[in-house]
């Protein structure tokens, strides 16, 4: 199978999105939120044990961009 390059660049934040949400889902979370890059901590840590993160709500994202992520889907679908 080939994919126009234009294309594959196109869906690079996608591919990017699929690794993290697989990671999410394997019981991992990757680095930063996928939305707005803040460095993320585990839900159940506190702030004084990382700080200077956001805690982690799921899907690879911090709280806020979950919320907001899920308020979107709603009102495209
Ligand atoms: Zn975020």
């Amino acid at each position: 199978m080939s994919v126009e390059p234009a294309l594959w660049e196109a869906f690079r934040e996608d591919r990017d999105e699929l690794a993290a949400l697989r990671a999410a889902r394997a019981g991992g979370m990757p680095e930063r939120c996928l939305d707005c890059k803040e460095f993320l901590r585990p839900q159940r840590e506190s702030l004084a044990e990382y700080p200077g993160t956001v805690r982690h709500k799921g899907l690879g994202r911090c709280f806020t961009c979950y919320e907001r992520n899920r308020k979107k889907e709603r009102t495209v679908a």
